[in-house]
């Protein structure tokens, strides 16, 4: 396993739709396994393929709280319900946090590592990571929605230790 090189905005494979994973390949797998040693060497809860330049839809979460993290396929929202507003960052967009709308829960469908379907129903933090996630795959980072332009901070040095 290996950390991979991260990708900030304006990098423009950050606004890139990732491609269809076709099958689960070995290289899918090692993908993932450096996606989740890249994730944690950074100190997120979450990544998707193309924030370390790889242009697939393969996307990891793994909150704080979480023994084991969800690997995410081909990752398609199918339903949103309610709404909220809430900070969010970016590990592409370090030192910033930005006030974003976002659904209170959602529900998503993935395949994976084994190749097989499954479904998932989130809200709080999990559905917000979901969301987020799967925008980087569709080529969407969290600042194109903010809530307004001016509601983008620069996080105090002191937060980012
Ligand atoms: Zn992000």
């Amino acid at each position: 396993m290996s950390v991979l090189d991260m990708k900030y905005i304006p990098d423009q494979l950050l606004t890139r739709k990732t491609r269809k994973v076709e099958s689960v390949t070995p290289r899918i797998h090692r993908l993932v396994d450096d996606m989740l040693e890249t994730m944690r060497f950074n100190n997120g809860i979450g990544l998707a393929a193309n924030q370390v330049g790889a242009m697939h839809q393969v996307a990891v979460i793994q909150l704080d709280d979480w023994y084991e993290p969800v690997v995410l396929i081909n990752p398609k929202l199918i339903k949103r319900e309610g709404e909220r507003y809430i900070s969010e960052q970016c590990l592409s967009v370090p030192g910033y946090v930005g006030l974003v709308r976002r659904s209170e829960k959602v529900r998503v469908r993935a395949t994976g590592l084994d190749g097989a379907e499954f479904r998932i129903r989130a809200d709080g933090l999990y559905a917000q990571a979901l969301e987020h996630e799967i925008g980087h795959l569709n080529g969407s980072v969290y600042i194109d929605h903010l809530v307004s332009p001016d509601k983008f901070y620069k996080i105090a040095h002191n937060d980012e230790c």
